[in-house]
């Protein structure tokens, strides 16, 4: 059998779960490869430096990106500044026919809500300029990729200084340019949707009808504690006009349970709240304390049985939700990207332009196409199309 000579693990931070992951993955890569070196490199070196875990090199963001100049060197490399200007985006490389890229914009943030490690791992805002942001979309397009998914830490933090151009400013250019028929964005702060943005959304040709809202939590105690700046009714009213004003929008929301203070009265009213909305589907996290933020220090920590429990229940909302959005489409048109990729029972898969996985039977000639389909009916859970 094979052995590597040196292991590198991309090291995450938000949880204690991906602490966790670091290490089960060290002692995996010891018993898988004797020898070997073994590199820790990303986020977790740039917040925990001093937790190493026994790996030979740990190195931070700036390092990774040049890992070939620290490969043969031991102990903890990080740079002082994380902020950095973002890495250059590797277009040459990208396979064609690949469906989907993520294209990162921005990275880094400065607001330190109260649970959140990452302004400890990335560092101050910075954006990839206007001008590169156009230049890779029409790479890309150039390489026959159909999807491109934005992406940064907080994109509504999205701003080229130089041009004065910021995310919505970006979104209309993208309108004019030349860029893979589909664009989405990925998560958002929900302060930045306000009618000029659901406005570019509604308008636009390009811009998936689909979002995905870093909510955390509709209690206004929670989110005061939480340190976002809005209340859960300015979310409602948000994501109520986002329903009416953009046709079939696939609304997902982050909600994080178990959060310092959050009484069974708070958590019931945050589960009521999005029982009542038309959302399509919940990212569900525990809230997980990181040494370094507020929320760690502060008291009234909810039991580990406790989060779980209310993890529980949140998911089974989610199912709900995901399963009624589903049977909201059945019997309708829509359009898919077939994914070159196989699934049980020869299917191919595509998602339409709300994010709905739509399933077809397999044939070569639909992959990374834009395929009109009829979405028949769901079957063992999967929701299955016919061409048109
Ligand atoms: S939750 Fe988002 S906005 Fe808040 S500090 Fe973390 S990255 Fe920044």
């Amino acid at each position: 059998m094979d052995v590597a000579d040196v292991c590198i693990i991309n090291a995450c931070t938000l949880t204690e779960n991906a602490e966790r992951d670091i290490k089960r993955f060290i002692n995996q890569c010891r018993s898988k490869n004797p020898g070997a070196r073994i590199i820790i490199a990303g986020c977790h070196g740039e917040v925990y430096p001093e937790r190493d875990y026994g790996a030979d090199l740990l190195i931070g963001n700036r390092e990774k990106f040049d890992i070939s100049d620290y490969i043969h060197l031991d102990g903890t490399i990080r740079g002082k500044d994380n902020s950095t200007s973002i890495e250059k985006a590797y277009i040459k490389g990208v396979q064609a026919g690949k469906t989907r890229f993520f294209l990162k914009i921005q990275d880094g943030c400065d607001r330190f809500c109260t649970y959140c490690v990452v302004p400890f791992a990335r560092g101050r805002p910075r954006s990839r300029p206007v001008d590169e942001v156009l230049g890779a979309l029409k790479a890309l397009k150039a390489k026959g990729i159909k999807e491109v998914v934005l992406t940064g830490i907080e994109i509504s933090a999205y701003r080229d200084h130089e041009r004065d151009i910021n995310l919505k400013g970006l979104l209309m250019l993208l309108e004019e340019s030349e860029t893979p028929d589909r664009i989405r964005l990925s998560s958002i702060d929900p302060l930045y949707i306000d009618d000029e943005f659901i406005e570019i959304l509604r308008e636009s040709k390009k811009i998936a009808p689909s979002i995905h809202i870093s909510a955390q939590n509709f209690s206004d105690k929670i989110l005061r504690l939480m340190a976002r700046h809005y209340t859960g009714d300015y979310l409602i009213d948000m994501i109520n006009r986002l329903i009416k004003r953009v046709d079939g929008i696939g609304i997902g929301i982050d909600i994080i349970a178990g959060f310092p203070s959050e009484e069974e009265d708070d958590f019931i009213k945050t589960c009521k709240v999005i029982d009542s909305l038309d959302i399509y589907y919940l990212h569900v996290f525990s809230f997980s304390p990181r040494e370094k933020t507020e929320a760690s220090k502060m008291p009234h920590h909810v039991p580990g049985n406790i989060k779980k429990q209310r993890v529980s229940i949140l998911k089974a909302i989610d199912r709900k939700k995901r399963l009624s959005f589903y049977e909201r489409f059945i019997g309708k048109k829509a359009v898919i990207i077939p994914e070159a990729k196989i699934y049980r029972d020869n299917l191919i898969r595509g998602y339409t332009d709300n994010f709905i996985p739509v399933y077809l039977p397999y044939k070569k000639t639909l992959e990374n196409r834009l395929i009109e389909v009829k979405i028949k009916g769901l079957k063992d859970g999967l929701l299955i199309g016919e061409e048109e």
